[in-house]
């Protein structure tokens, strides 16, 4: 039995909004293609505002949820991506805000406005630190479009004199090929750490996002990575994650919908918190039986 999931907060300490769930590339270490059996489609603007509107209606006071701009989708691709910064920062100025992008459209007006936004984290995924890995793992992608995107940004940053948006240049340590770069990588990026006090280079760990993609763990890789690996799960206490149609997740691996909590378009997020469906999960887990579970039984984060 564990009791570590006995006390559940209010409200999530952590909300992923899906955007959108359409995607410019086609990744090797993503689970989105071979995954993806839902509808594709953006998330509209009524709906973003709603969910919004309700997570500030329904945050513990002075602790807000840090919200996430993405889940299984490139964010750069929702026309409404800097509106949508600037009404979160207006309704929850206090809360933490990030998005993970490929940086392949991180360029011009947009790539600005990114710089000048109030967002407080932006992760820039480049997953190699040579043109023939990176287009291997970043199908679809080039190379020096990627480095020039990110270059460009992190210049801008600098010449705006940001030094409050955190900002990471990330290598995920996913097979033989990207763990032999980590050196490499640093070297290109390492300098900027100087630069721009919140950048950082991050090499993080290869996740198989529960089973879904065929990754092959290097041996002796986890000593290159600075990001530590998630230890037993506890999403169930912990977040919930939001669909671009409103149906929400118990788990930011969940793809294809497989841990289904509810939707927004029929209750709010407190109630699908609170709900029954959450209460189950967290019996499940309560008494270790979380292998039971679709997308869990084959996760190495279920313990
Ligand atoms: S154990 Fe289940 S809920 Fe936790 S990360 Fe894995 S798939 Fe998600």
């Amino acid at each position: 039995m564990r009791d570590d999931l006995d006390i559940v907060p209010a409200f999530p300490k952590v909300i992923n909004i899906e955007t959108t769930n359409r995607c410019n590339l086609n990744c090797v270490i993503c689970p989105r293609h071979d995954a993806m059996n839902r509808p594709v489609g953006d998330m509209m603007w009524t709906l973003f505002q709603r969910v919004i509107d309700e997570i500030a209606a329904s945050s513990v006071p002075g602790s807000p949820p840090t919200i996430g701009l993405h889940l299984f989708g490139e964010p750069l691709l929702h026309p409404d991506l800097l509106r949508q910064i600037r009404y979160v920062k207006t309704v929850l100025p206090t809360s933490g805000l990030y998005l993970s992008t490929n940086v392949a459209l991180l360029r011009g007006t947009l790539a600005e406005g990114l710089a000048s936004s109030l967002l407080d984290w932006i992760v820039l995924s480049l997953d190699g630190a040579t043109k023939e890995t990176y287009e291997r793992v970043r199908r679809g992608a080039s190379f020096d479009t990627a480095v020039a995107n990110v270059r460009g940004f992190l210049e801008m940053l600098e010449r705006q004199g940001t030094d409050d948006m955190h900002v990471w240049v990330q290598l995920v340590a996913a097979d033989e090929g990207l763990t032999g770069e980590v050196e490499q990588f640093y070297q290109t990026w390492g300098s900027w750490e100087k630069r721009l006090p919140r950048m950082r280079v991050v090499i993080k760990p290869a996740t198989d996002w529960a089973g879904q993609v065929p990754i092959t763990p290097v041996e002796g890789s986890d000593e290159k990575e600075n990001i530590p690996r998630p230890g037993r799960c506890r999403r169930v206490v912990e977040q919930l994650n939001v669909y671009w149609n409103g149906e929400v997740t118990a788990c930011c691996y969940d793809v294809g919908g497989l841990l289904k909590v509810g939707s927004v378009q029929e209750e709010s997020l407190a109630a699908i918190w609170h709900g029954s469906q959450m209460t189950f999960l967290r019996e499940v887990f309560r008494q270790g039986k979380q292998r039971r579970l679709p997308l869990c039984r084959t996760c190495e984060d279920a313990g």
